[in-house]
């Protein structure tokens, strides 16, 4: 029987059994009938195992450990598999694949340490949260050596380099993942691996040493995770063609800057900010004017400034050791310190009230007198800047003052453009001192870390981008995955109709298309004076209601049908952070200033030289400063990355949080499931076992099943004796396919001589 092979939307907070496992109800009955083990769906939404007493076809009795005896409906339970598959490596190789088994396999290698184990082509990695012992120079050494089979980083990562070398093709590795699941962690585990293996000119030890950098300027204490990155991040290893490093470039995505102004209860800024306050030299601390984190606003706020386990003084020095390494000269590092603490004082800036139209003034406080010395400007200039705006009426320049929202928000955008523009500059000094140099001939394998899909109970500007990616993403994982699953069978000789897979194209349609797609309606309100959240919100729903991945709901809100489920997004404050306005005093007073790093606002900000998406921003001073809008910018860097990644032979790893507490030893079976549905993997396996998922050679099945057979056969060689044994059993023939060399099964079908075999 043909299997429905569309994809079914997970539901993201349920964990009753998908529609989709309804299609298991066969073997069920089977499973029924030779009172097999089941899993029975709990009432608290876990499954447990449960053996099959008696059955009438729709009921049937079950026993629950301790003693508990049910009647239930037989459409309730799933079977479960034979206890030799108990931790199977890899979740091709269950019998039956329905959710409770993949939970509770993951589960029992989780318990025993055993982090890794592939779901067909994919790694799947769940966070163990303490350290495990299954890394360090024996491993590598012992996976390198091939001595070592079991699923792990290091052995996706020598697949990679195995293939980059035989093949003569850019390899890459994606990992994704929610926050908190461990893919910043994964990716340096990788790293380490091909450090190990392609070392020896040096700059293994320099690329290494990125991580405590990016990690210090794009990390932060979130609620989710101490540790959480807020950009995403590809970067590129190459190797020459002797096989060693010689480079690498770094490229990241999408930085939170928001969180330098403004964060929530119990989450910090980024964690350089702490390591500075903390563990600033005298003489620095001196030249900076730098107190404590208690002093500055931006970091009080949220009231929280340490991390349990972290020494932010010590965590100071290994930085500013890694920018050493990198060579980041030691000029430089003060003029980006003394950036930092601009951006610190300048959450000090205060303002008061001057007239009754509530127009307000900069307080000329230790704040701005500090901020104007550190980026060297006048204090005057700066007051302006933070009180006032230039406007053109007709033909007159006008000053306008500014109301105090105004002039906070002016404030605040001029210091998260400071950091954002730091960030960039410091990734472009990294990426200088990697650089692969001018015999650029050799291959490379790409590391891609980047924010998984998420979806909150409020889902704003940020997840709208961040699920776009994984949109993205999505379709290169099933384009892949697919083809690859169905080379294999072409390659063994087996007759095989190809399929089709239902891809998510309608989705990246929603975002995409022009000019009725949410990106382009996005960036024309983003243009329109008048705009507001409102007006874009009912635009959306005007032209895009009767698109299928798409729902207006009510107000200011709409939602998308994502491939991992129904998000639904609030558009309050979708234009203003699309915009990611600055104005042309800003940008003029930090033109002007005299302080070491101008560059990086003129690099950053003043030469946009690509085509204006959003247009009068900037017009009002005639300066040629016009800039894409953020969405734009991200699509663009996205269509970037997905053709470079088409040209590399891409692996998988899709990380798993197994709680929310980042506690050991804790695994939620709701959590697990819910992502194992969003990331696609239950899918993947799933559509890659629709086909002949089981693979067993010819040799290998007539010597475990051959004492079965009740007659004799003519020939002893292992494929007569298969065939035989498949004939004897009554195993149809659309359940099996005979290869070159192996037999290829459909899902299921091993489970039943499994079941005979012990019984025999
Ligand atoms: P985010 O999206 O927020 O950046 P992430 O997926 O990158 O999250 P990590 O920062 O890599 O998550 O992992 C979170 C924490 O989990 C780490 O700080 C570490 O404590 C723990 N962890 C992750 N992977 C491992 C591992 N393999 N061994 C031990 N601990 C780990
Ligand atoms: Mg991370």
């Amino acid at each position: 029987g043909d299997e429905d092979l569309g994809f079914v939307a997970p539901h993201l907070r349920s964990v009753a059994p998908s529609r989709s496992e309804f299609r298991w109800a066969d073997t069920t009955s089977y499973a029924a009938k030779k009172k097999l083990q089941s899993w029975f769906l709990l009432p608290n939404g876990n499954w447990e195992l449960g053996k099959i007493l008696s059955t009438s076809g729709t009921e049937t009795v079950i026993s629950l450990p301790e003693g508990k005896v049910l009647k239930v409906n037989t459409d309730s339970l799933l079977p479960a598999n034979p206890d030799i598959l108990d931790g199977v490596d890899d979740l091709m190789q269950l019998s039956y694949l329905n959710e409770p088994s993949v939970l509770y396999n993951l589960q029992h290698r989780y318990n025993q340490d055993m982090i890794y184990t592939k779901a067909g082509p994919v790694l799947v990695a769940i966070n163990p949260f303490k350290e495990v012992p299954l890394y360090g120079n024996d491993y590598i050494d012992a996976y390198k050596r091939k001595s070592i089979e079991s699923p792990h980083v290091y052995a996706i990562t020598d697949t990679a380099i195995r293939e980059m070398r035989r093949d003569e093709v850019n390899q890459s590795i994606i990992i994704s993942g929610e926050s908190g699941a461990g893919k910043t962690e994964t990716a340096k585990i990788a790293m380490q691996y091909l450090a190990a293996l392609g070392g020896g000119s040096g700059i293994e030890y320099e690329i290494l040493k990125t991580n405590p950098i990016l990690e210090a300027f794009g990390n932060a204490k979130t609620s989710r995770n101490d540790n959480s990155s807020r950009f995403g991040k590809l970067i590129e290893i190459h190797f020459s063609e002797t096989g060693k490093i010689s480079g690498a470039k770094i490229q990241t995505f999408l930085l939170e800057k928001s969180r330098v102004v403004q964060c929530a209860e119990g989450e910090r800024s980024y964690h350089i900010f702490y390591q500075l306050c903390a563990g600033a030299p005298p003489a620095l601390r001196e030249k900076l004017d730098l107190k404590s984190a208690y002093e500055y606003k931006y970091l009080k706020q949220s009231n929280c400034y340490s991390i349990t386990g972290v020494d932010d003084a010590e965590q100071f020095r290994i930085v500013v050791e890694a920018l050493d390494i990198v060579h980041v000269s030691k000029e430089d590092q003060e003029s980006v310190f003394a950036m930092l603490a601009a951006v610190l004082w300048m959450g000090n800036v205060s303002f008061t009230v001057t007239d009754n139209e509530n127009h307000v003034e900069a307080v000329a406080d230790e704040g701005l007198t500090n901020v104007a010395k550190l980026i060297g400007c006048d204090v005057g200039d700066l007051k302006q800047a933070l009180s006032t705006r230039k406007m053109r009426v007709g033909n007159d320049n006008i000053i306008q003052k500014l109301t105090l929202s105004q002039a906070i928000d002016t404030r605040d955008a001029l210091a998260k453009s400071i950091y954002a523009c730091l960030f960039d500059w410091l990734v472009e000094q990294i990426n200088k001192s990697l650089a692969v140099g001018k015999r650029r001939t050799g291959r490379s394998i790409s590391i891609l870390d980047i924010y998984g899909f998420e979806s909150f109970d409020r889902n704003s500007f940020e997840q709208f981008c961040i699920n776009y990616a994984n949109e993205r993403l999505q379709q290169h994982f099933n384009r892949h995955l697919f083809k690859l699953e169905q080379e294999e069978y072409i390659q063994d000789g087996i007759d095989w109709n190809r399929v089709d897979f239902e891809d998510n194209q309608d989705c990246l349609n929603l975002f995409e298309k022009k000019p009725l797609g949410l990106l382009s309606l996005l960036d024309e309100e983003s243009t329109f004076p008048n705009g507001t959240d409102l007006t874009f919100a009912n635009k959306l729903k005007q032209h895009l209601n009767s698109n299928s991945c798409f729902r207006g709901e009510r107000g200011k809100a709409f939602s998308v049908c994502h491939y991992a489920g129904e998000v639904m997004y609030d558009t309050t404050g979708f234009l203003e952070k699309n915009r990611d306005l600055l104005h042309l005093d800003s940008i003029q007073l930090l033109s002007s200033c005299t302080c070491h790093l101008p560059q990086i606002f003129a690099s950053n900000m003043l030469t946009q030289s690509e085509k204006p998406v959003v247009g009068p921003l900037y017009k009002s001073g005639g300066a040629d400063s016009q800039k894409l809008s953020v969405a734009t910018k991200f699509k663009g860097q996205l269509f970037q990355l997905m053709q470079r990644l088409e040209t590399t032979t891409p692996h998988f790893i899709r990380c798993i949080k197994p709680n929310n507490f980042q506690s050991p030893g804790n695994y939620d079976q709701g959590l697990v499931l819910q992502q194992l549905r969003c990331c696609g993997v239950l899918e993947v396996v799933r559509i890659s076992r629709s086909g002949f998922p089981t693979r067993m050679s010819h040799q290998k099945f007539a010597r475990r099943y051959g004492f079965l057979l009740l007659e004799g056969v003519a020939s002893q060689d292992p494929l007569s004796v298969s065939v035989a044994i498949l004939h004897q059993f009554n195993i149809l023939p659309e359940m099996y396919q005979v290869g070159y060399t192996k037999l290829f099964f459909r899902t299921g079908q091993i489970g039943v001589l499994e079941d005979t075999r012990n019984h025999t």
